[in-house]
């Protein structure tokens, strides 16, 4: 069985794990902040704030920029449900804006429509992977005076073109950018998150709310000389990383070069093999983007039905998953309340009835690739699924 994906994990992270449990210092603490310093430095960002994962790290931007009851945030319904479950946390309205017919990233076009009185700020995903088009949102932000919140949690060691140069998202380009490192990203600490900013005041936020609000932290008070109380100004939250998964992501930063250097190869290999397969479209990457394929998403041909085409592709040892879901098609937003349509979503829709991920994962071989792009032209010839469903 071909997996649709798979984390690189072996002896390094074990190793590091190990000297962490036998430190005796386990949760947020000095492997914390290293990987923090770390993750700064390969983005290009000022700061860095580790959390629990990227929906506790979603929920956080939002409140940082005071994001509250009846609050309008533009994002996509063409995204993982986090995306826009953090805005309901805050008790904001998601407004879905639809994504770009040949890409799987919010249209740029469409967010100037969708803006009203309410907006207080703009979500945008680097779906996948692939950076979306931050240059223009950014503007629009600028030019409403609105923050722009980056989900990307798809998207560590994926680049965009910014003044001439390749930066890494993350970068502060908007204002706060959030990031994954579940198993199905490019690297993972089990779960984990972090938040990283150019604002040393969002920053200061990000790392009391994580703490419950905690005027002091552990490491503070457990160096300290002077017996030391803490205070609660604030509420907030338990979202801590321990240090062993900290020590984990030390070891996965590590391995990121090689890791988007390889999946970028095979991306390539696929879509030098699939381009010539009648109906299928392969993803397109911008100009001004490079993407780390965290996954590589294809259109089927109109005539043959998704579930068919990933049945007959299962039935032959090949794992796929469809694409993105629409969160506003879920019962969780099926309350008129949950959520407004800022467009009509009918690039979602068809994006998420009409794609595949394939396989793609940094130890693949070439030979296993080529397996499945076989395995995929066989099943699309297969006459039993087309117009199946
Ligand atoms: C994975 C993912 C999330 C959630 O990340 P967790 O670390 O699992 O909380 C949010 N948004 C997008 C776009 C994702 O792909």
């Amino acid at each position: 069985m071909i997996p649709v994906a798979k984390p690189i994990l072996d002896e390094r992270e074990v190793e590091a794990v190990r000297r962490v449990i036998l430190s005796g210092w386990v949760t947020q603490g000095p492997e914390v902040a290293a990987f923090e310093r770390e993750f700064a430095e390969l983005v290009g960002a000022p700061h860095a704030c580790a959390l629990s994962n990227c929906t506790t790290a979603l929920h956080l931007a939002l409140r940082a920029v005071d994001i509250g009851p009846g609050d309008e945030v533009i994002t996509v319904s063409h995204s993982f449900i986090a995306t826009a479950n953090a805005i309901r946390y805050c008790g904001g309205v998601p407004v879905f804006v639809d994504i770009e017919a040949d890409g799987f990233n919010i249209d740029p076009d469409l967010i100037e429509g969708a803006i009203t009185r309410r907006t207080k700020a703009i979500l945008c995903v680097h779906q996948l992977g692939m950076p979306c088009d931050l240059r223009q949102i950014v503007e629009i932000g600028k030019r409403y005076s609105i923050p722009v919140i980056e989900d990307a949690a798809c998207a560590t060691g994926s680049e965009i073109l910014w003044n001439g140069q390749w930066e890494k998202i993350g970068k502060p380009h908007g204002d706060i950018a959030c990031f994954s490192f579940h198993p199905r990203k490019v690297v993972t600490t089990g779960d984990g998150g972090m938040l990283t900013t150019a604002n040393p005041e969002y920053d200061r936020k990000f790392k009391l709310w994580r703490q419950h609000g905690m005027s002091v932290p552990d490491t503070v008070r457990h160096g300290s000389s002077q017996v030391i109380y803490e205070s609660y100004p604030e509420i907030g939250y338990n979202y801590r990383m321990t240090d062993m998964q900290a020590a984990v992501g030390r070891e996965q930063l590590k391995r990121l070069p090689e890791i988007v250097a390889r999946r970028r190869q095979l991306a390539d290999l696929y879509t030098k093999h699939l381009r010539d397969i009648p109906g299928l479209e392969t993803p397109l990457e911008p100009s001004w983007g490079r993407s780390n394929w965290q996954s590589y998403c294809v259109r089927l041909p109109h005539w043959v039905g998704q579930r068919s085409v990933m049945q007959a592709l299962l039935d032959r040892g090949v794992s796929t998953r469809r694409g993105v879901m629409n969160i506003h098609l879920e019962d969780a937003y099926a309350a008129p309340d949950t959520h407004r349509s800022g467009t009509s979503l009918q690039q979602s829709v068809a994006a998420q009835n009409g794609t595949v991920i394939l396989p793609l994962y940094a130890q693949m071989t070439d030979a296993e690739l080529l397996a499945v792009v076989d395995t995929l032209r066989e099943c699309l010839d297969a006459s039993n699924i087309r117009a199946a469903e």
